[in-house]
């Protein structure tokens, strides 16, 4: 039941919220005997390594790094119970900081800095 849902999804479009049960179907149990501390570990790690992968600029490696880190961060959101999905909303159609579209937050002041 759990494969036949990963292969008809792999390649087609997928929501945040079916991608964060995915990466719970696959490693929930052990994300769950290793806790957060250890996890989180393991994030910054992938974290570091997507720095490097952006530095050397080679497409691939970003790929991977980029899917890691947002594979690592979904393991972190289910073992602290958060619905990512439901958690970025407030990012959509609006600055959470200005509430503007697109953002018109003064730069070189404050968080959302870019
Ligand atoms: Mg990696
Ligand atoms: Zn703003």
């Amino acid at each position: 039941m759990q494969n036949t849902y990963l292969l008809t999804k792999r390649g087609q479009g997928m929501t945040l919220k079916e991608f964060q049960e995915n990466i719970r179907v696959l490693f929930g149990e052990r994300d769950e005997r290793r806790g957060i501390s250890k996890s989180f570990n393991h994030f910054v790690e992938e974290v570091g390594e997507l720095s490097q992968a952006l530095r050397k600029k080679k497409l691939s490696d970003c790929e991977n790094e980029f899917a890691d880190v947002l594979a690592w961060l979904m393991t972190m959101a289910n073992l602290a119970d958060v619905d990512v999905e439901k958690a970025v909303l407030r990012y959509v159609g609006k600055c959470p900081s200005c509430k503007d579209n697109p953002c018109r937050c003064p730069e070189g002041e404050g968080f959302f800095d870019r």
